[in-house]
């Protein structure tokens, strides 16, 4: 292997292989390093991958790409023991060229994408870690690996390396993430029948469907479960925040099972046989945690950099966006042999133009938000399921009597107030 290139990749999930695709393209000499036997093979996601910020790198990928399902629905659960209050949009058009969104899995995805930054002459090399930067003179200047060849020298490095991001910290760029800044997930690949799919999730052949699921999934922790249909599998999970998980005192692969066997889960799944089971950390600390981004010779991309947008479950995207944006920042400090922190900040600032930053200040209190109020996931989507089965029990008392029985569920006068005083804020912090 050379020991000198014009950049290394560290890392070939979304955010690496995007960046690595992108700087191929342009001429760039770039070595693409995993750490895993091939990418994808340490790599988790529930599995919605978004086609528009995919297309911006690989336009009509969907041709080729080995995708699951076109998704055309998705349905949101506000779930309490034994019921659900369901909202759900169906679209035929999601179904139709040039698509919205598709489920996929991993481990096949990761590997395609890769090989195609590689058609375009990108070196990739599996099995290798990077074990620190190398830096000399207060500038990042290339990786230490734990190869017997060792050190590998670039003139500006990504690190692509996802949510732990070690290297990001030795930097000093981030501390250790706090509990509430990240979110546990385990989940599950069931096999089931490509038809009984179908049947059950009400789709036609190359149809999918999302189902998120909120409430008594987490038992009311802050968090969420999914259950997505592939082709012939299952994706379903759960993630709660670690801080929740610690404060509860439950295991993760417990709420997964609490999951599974949930009255109105259960009937989904029944009969499928686990393929596989998977557990990752998702990086949900939001605007806040956005760590330092660019340096001397280093720019730091997607999850290292806590790209997620947790309440629209957008990792994947901002990940291969910010991978993007991180090429286009490189080729021109390669045109202008600039790769000082000044020159690559301009990424920064790209970041925070594009849908990434804007998304994530919309939405920068949020998640600290509900996680200081536990009501909305403990109280309000059980009062939510009470009230709709009040509503629609045909019981020979009037709708009048209905809605005063609904309206005494809601409490005392104080506490009515301090609902309206939730919603409120709630808005505050979504609006
Ligand atoms: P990663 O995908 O984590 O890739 C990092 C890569 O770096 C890995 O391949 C790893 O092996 C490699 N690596 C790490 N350290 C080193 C090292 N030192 N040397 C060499 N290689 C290294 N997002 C969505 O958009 N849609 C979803 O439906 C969705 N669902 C999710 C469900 C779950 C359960 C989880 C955990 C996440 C989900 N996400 C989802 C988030 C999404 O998976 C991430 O945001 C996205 O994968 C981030 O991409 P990345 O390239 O930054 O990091």
């Amino acid at each position: 292997m050379p020991e000198k290139f014009d950049c290394i990749v560290v890392g070939a999930g979304p955010a690496g292989t995007a960046c690595a695709y992108e700087l191929a393209k342009a001429g760039v000499n770039v070595l693409l390093l995993e750490r895993g036997e091939y990418p994808g093979a340490k790599n988790v996601m529930g599995g919605v991958l978004y086609r528009k910020m995919m297309e911006d790198i690989i336009p009509e990928f969907y041709k080729e790409a080995p995708l699951e399902r076109p998704i055309v629905e998705q349905r949101f659960m506000m779930m309490d023991k034994e019921s659900a209050v369901t909202f759900s949009y169906k679209g035929l058009e999601w179904g139709r060229e040039p698509y919205n969104n598709f489920t996929v899995l991993r481990a096949k995805f990761d590997q395609w994408f890769a090989e195609k930054a590689v058609e375009q002459g990108a070196l990739l090399v599996c099995e290798t870690v990077a074990v620190e930067c190398i830096v000399k003179n207060g500038r990042v200047v290339g990786v230490r690996t734990d190869r017997p060849d060792g050190d590998i020298y670039a003139d500006v490095v990504v690190l692509a390396d996802g949510v732990n991001s070690l290297l990001a910290k030795q930097l000093g760029f981030h501390r250790e993430w706090r509990p509430d800044e990240v979110a546990l997930a385990t989940m599950e690949i069931l096999k089931l029948d490509k038809n009984v799919i179908e049947d059950r999730f009400n789709l036609e052949a190359n149809q999918g469907c999302t189902i998120e699921i909120f409430g008594d999934a987490t038992k009311g922790i802050l968090g969420t479960g999914f259950l997505y249909t592939n082709k012939d599998t299952l994706s379903i999970g759960v993630g709660t925040l670690l801080s929740g998980l610690i404060k509860h005192k439950i295991k993760p692969y417990e709420l997964l099972e609490y999951v599974k066997n949930h009255p109105m889960i259960r009937p989904y799944i029944q009969g499928s046989e686990p393929v596989e089971y998977l557990a990752h950390l998702i990086p949900e600390g939001g605007y806040h945690s956005i760590p330092k981004v660019a340096g001397n010779g280093v720019l730091v991309v997607g999850d290292a950099a806590q790209l997620v947008n947790a309440i629209h479950r957008e990792g994947s995207n901002m990940a291969m966006t910010s991978g993007r944006l991180a090429a286009e920042t490189i080729i021109m400090a390669k045109e202008q042999n600039d790769f000082s922190e000044s020159m690559l900040d301009q990424y920064r600032m790209k970041l925070m133009e594009s849908f990434i930053g804007q998304d994530l200040k919309k939405y920068k209190d949020a998640t600290h938000h509900f996680e200081r109020f536990p009501q909305y996931f403990e109280q309000y989507i059980p009062m939510m399921n009470r009230a709709a089965s009040q509503m629609f029990t045909v019981d020979g008392s009037s709708k009048w009597e209905k809605q005063q029985k609904i309206w005494r569920d809601l409490g005392s006068t104080k506490q009515k107030f301090k609902l309206a005083r939730d919603m409120m804020k709630a808005w505050k912090v979504m609006k």
